[in-house]
């Protein structure tokens, strides 16, 4: 039987996960061992219960006491906190679902690889931050890395049985997120609410207002130069509002692969899970005669100026992913917060990258993941201070 672990259970991933855990046959076609949440505690229990798994593991230390309760007589050991969630990942498994959103996912991602273990890696922020270090540990241990993301799924996918040798470009489609059709002018304006409304995917808060900012994009843009150790130039963004092409890769020949599928990241978990297998999924079908029509644009680099940051984070390296996506997220929460505009996040990341310019490294520099947790924090510091310089500001 095979033994499961999911990290981040409670989220929109995570869920999803379940979802095709449970239709699989659940308790009695896998063995559950860890399930993780964040403040869900409520849900995480559920979960737990109904897979039958060896421990779950609350993020927030104030959410024990709930979960025991919830837990009793069920069989399920319970424990918090990020040290336990990290623990976690030294329990066996032979599939690992990286579904934690933020930096928060790096440390249990990181401690599956050095047991060897496959890592479903949903948590992009991982290859941003440190992906060298997680790539090389991989390999040295081993273990195996299976994208989630759609876009890197689709990318894995059309290069089964290729060269990567023969790879001229990939090209990654987005959506353009929820604003992208509002006038540029009106950007600055928009809310919370209004970033929330995405067109064609359901997925997280954090995750949808990164594509409305397109932060999103540009953190797939260096996974997608981290994971497949292509070179910057030939990685391409496309607009393509329908969300039905996931992504393409374009070879020597001129040939280009598309990976076309409805908008479900059950998709791609599912290839995950099944991998190398494919088994049915309960995924819409496609009807092309009724879509009819697949568009494209190029973006707009003064609507989205997260793609054009991109580029000066895969020029530097070093530590520059760690502090982008750091200043990234704390950006993200103060423009949930109200306290700065919807166009000021990039800004705030801009201000404080130029800030750790000295601290950043190359390409050359030897990191560990201590250097990355470090910059991390540091970076937070940063972002945090230009956020509310902007905010006094407003
Ligand atoms: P969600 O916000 O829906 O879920 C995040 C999960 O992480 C939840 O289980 C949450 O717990 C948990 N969590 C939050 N903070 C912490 C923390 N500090 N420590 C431990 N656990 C924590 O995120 P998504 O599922 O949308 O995204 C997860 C990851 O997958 C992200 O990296 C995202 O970029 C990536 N991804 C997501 C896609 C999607 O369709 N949603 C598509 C492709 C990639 P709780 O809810 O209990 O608080």
């Amino acid at each position: 039987m095979r033994s499961i672990s999911i990290f981040g259970a409670t989220g929109s991933v995570g869920e999803q996960t379940v979802d095709l855990l449970l239709r699989a046959g659940g308790a009695n076609a896998f063995r559950v061992v860890a399930l993780t949440g964040g403040r869900n505690v409520a849900r995480l229990a559920e979960m737990a219960r109904e897979l039958r798994a060896e421990i779950a593991i609350c993020a927030d230390d104030a959410g024990l006491a709930e979960l025991r309760e919830r837990l009793a007589g069920s069989g399920v050991a319970a424990a918090a906190g990020a040290g336990a969630i990290a623990e976690a990942a030294d329990r066996p498994a032979d599939w690992v679902m990286s579904a934690i959103v933020g930096a928060a996912g790096l440390v249990p991602g990181f401690r599956a690889l050095r047991h060897g273990r496959t890592l479903a890696l949903a948590n992009k922020e991982s290859l941003v931050t440190a992906g060298p270090l997680l790539m090389t540990e991989a390999a040295a241990h081993g273990a195996r890395i299976l994208p989630v993301d759609s876009e890197h799924s689709a990318i894995f996918q059309a290069l089964v049985g290729e060269d990567i040798g023969a790879v001229e470009r990939i090209i990654l489609t987005a959506s353009g997120g929820a604003l992208r059709d509002w006038p540029l002018e009106a950007l600055a304006r928009a809310t919370v609410q209004e970033a929330m409304a995405h067109p064609n995917w359901a997925m997280g808060q954090r995750i949808t207002i990164d594509s409305a900012s397109m932060f999103n994009k540009a953190l797939e843009v260096i996974e997608t130069r981290e994971f497949f150790g292509i070179a910057p130039e030939q990685i391409e963004v496309i607009l393509h509002p329908e969300s039905l092409i996931h992504s393409m890769v374009g070879f020597r020949d001129g040939a280009i692969m598309a990976h076309m599928g409805a908008p479900d990241m059950r998709h791609s978990i599912g290839y995950a899970l099944n991998w190398p297998d494919r088994q049915a999924l309960p995924v819409a079908r496609l009807d092309l005669a009724q879509i009819a029509t697949l568009t494209f644009r190029a973006p707009d680099l003064a609507r989205y100026p997260a793609l054009r940051l991109a580029r000066v984070v895969m020029a530097r390296r070093g530590l520059a992913g760690a502090a982008f996506n750091a200043a990234k997220e704390v950006a993200l929460d103060h423009f949930l917060a109200g306290g700065i505009g919807f166009m000021d996040m990039s800004g705030v990341v801009e201000t404080a990258l130029e800030a750790l310019d000295a601290e950043l490294g190359d390409e050359k520099t030897n990191i560990c993941l201590e250097d990355v947790l470090a910059m991390d924090h540091l970076a937070r510091v940063r972002a945090g201070e230009v956020a509310r310089g902007m905010a006094g500001e407003r």
